[in-house]
């Protein structure tokens, strides 16, 4: 893999060329096989990035073409060496140029702000840190057949919430074809804050993955207890990559699971601008998706109310709940179906027979898992820690086996 960048009137442009021995099929760290669409791609944000340092220049790079790349990777500009170490240790793969300084760790956290339940818990926690929120616009040559994701709704949103928001548009989704627009590695919604780490003073990058993502295998993947997560653990090998261009990842949430992520949002500043459908309209989500009717059931077990949908268990969206498990977000699925009333009258009903959940096979989704603080670079974890330990409770050894043998049993 050979790697160009060309800034030009505050855009940066990526240009990317696969070495022979690579195609346009690749795989992403979670497994999921992609396809590319194109060769470039550009990231522009509000704001001019200025001078940038090549570790993170190449980590931006990297999270575009990481699938693709199969032993070594030709960057245009010269990576230091423990940027180049990195790359080496995670993936096997020979980094060069190598040459330089790494960069300094700057001093401020910025947050990777999607408009989320999650994204807005670590924006209430950290009411003082900038928001840098990714947009995705179209690309010159490749066509948008997405066109009701409303990403302009969700940069309204963001600027909404009177917080220090900078929106960094890019069209670097549309590099993959397959299986469809989106993110080549996950890690890329972060192309804004590592692109303007240099000028905003960037020592880390808080994102809002919880317990589920972080230690349960996460929805969309393996349904197991996780400790060596590779896209989200701090020794992981993004971890360490992130770490080596001095912006190291940094989960506030990663100890509480999406039911508590969806009480601090809700009962934040933030609440009226919180907005995980990525349809709807400007008003509201469209509450006819699958994720609507997903965060509808913790919204409801949060208030301790009936579900309020129109989505009917007949609905193809609510498929895959009258199927058996295992389900992606399980742990919510059982923490919904515990404690919302007439559950059995609502699309969730044969999800709640197979897995018989009760209010205290669920209670340790209400408390704090002590592991993920410890994963908290300094000096965050400290005011982190407090915040969790003052709102929820600590795991206990039974609690914390539940989430240890999750998905063993
Ligand atoms: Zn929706």
């Amino acid at each position: 893999m050979r790697v160009k960048w060309r800034e030009h009137d505050g855009a940066w442009e990526l240009s990317l060329r696969l070495d022979a021995d690579e195609d346009i099929t690749g795989e992403v760290t979670d497994g999921q096989r992609v396809e590319m669409a194109t060769n470039g791609c550009r990231v522009r944000p509000a704001v001019p990035a200025g001078e940038v340092h090549p570790d993170l220049l190449a980590l931006l790079a990297w999270t575009v073409v990481a699938p693709w790349t199969r032993s070594r990777i030709v960057f245009d500009r010269p990576v230091s060496p423990e940027f180049a170490r990195a790359l080496h240790d995670g993936w096997g793969v020979e980094a060069g140029p190598v040459g330089g300084a790494p960069r300094p760790r700057g001093r401020v956290l910025a947050i990777s702000y999607s408009g989320g339940a999650d994204s807005a818990a670590v924006a209430a926690i950290l009411p003082d840190a900038p928001l840098i929120t990714f947009q995705r616009v179209g690309h010159t040559r490749v066509p948008n057949r997405w066109t009701h994701y409303r990403s302009d709704t969700l940069v309204r949103l963001a600027k909404a919430t009177g917080r220090d928001v900078t929106v960094v548009q890019s069209d670097l989704e549309f590099v993959l074809r397959y299986p469809r627009p989106g993110f080549p590695e996950h890690h890329a919604v972060m192309a804004g804050a590592i692109l303007l780490a240099d000028r905003m003073d960037l020592g880390g990058v808080a994102l809002g993955y919880e317990i589920g993502s972080r230690w349960l295998g996460g929805g969309r993947y393996v349904h197991r207890y996780t400790p060596d997560n590779p896209m989200w653990s701090g020794h992981g090998p993004w971890g360490t990559l992130f770490a080596a261009a001095g912006l190291p990842m940094v989960l506030p949430v990663a100890g509480i699971s999406e039911a508590m992520t969806m009480k601090i949002a809700l009962s934040s500043k933030l609440r009226d601008q919180v907005r995980w459908c990525l349809r709807g309209d400007a008003e509201s989500a469209c509450g006819r998706c699958g994720k609507c009717l997903y965060k509808e059931l913790i919204q409801a077990a949060v208030e301790g109310r009936p579900l309020r949908t129109e989505i009917t268990a007949d609905r193809p969206v609510a498929q895959k709940w009258q199927r058996p498990p295992p389900y992606g977000g399980q742990e919510m699925i059982e923490y919904g179906c515990a404690r919302v009333p007439n559950i059995e009258t609502t699309p969730f009903a044969k999800a709640a027979e197979y897995l018989r959940p009760t209010i205290e096979s669920t209670r340790w989704l209400e408390r704090l898992y002590p592991p993920a603080m410890a994963e908290i670079p300094e000096p965050w974890r400290e005011p982190i820690e407090r915040y969790m330990t003052e709102h929820f409770p600590v795991m206990d050894a039974d609690d914390r086996r539940r989430v240890e043998t999750w998905g063993s049993r």
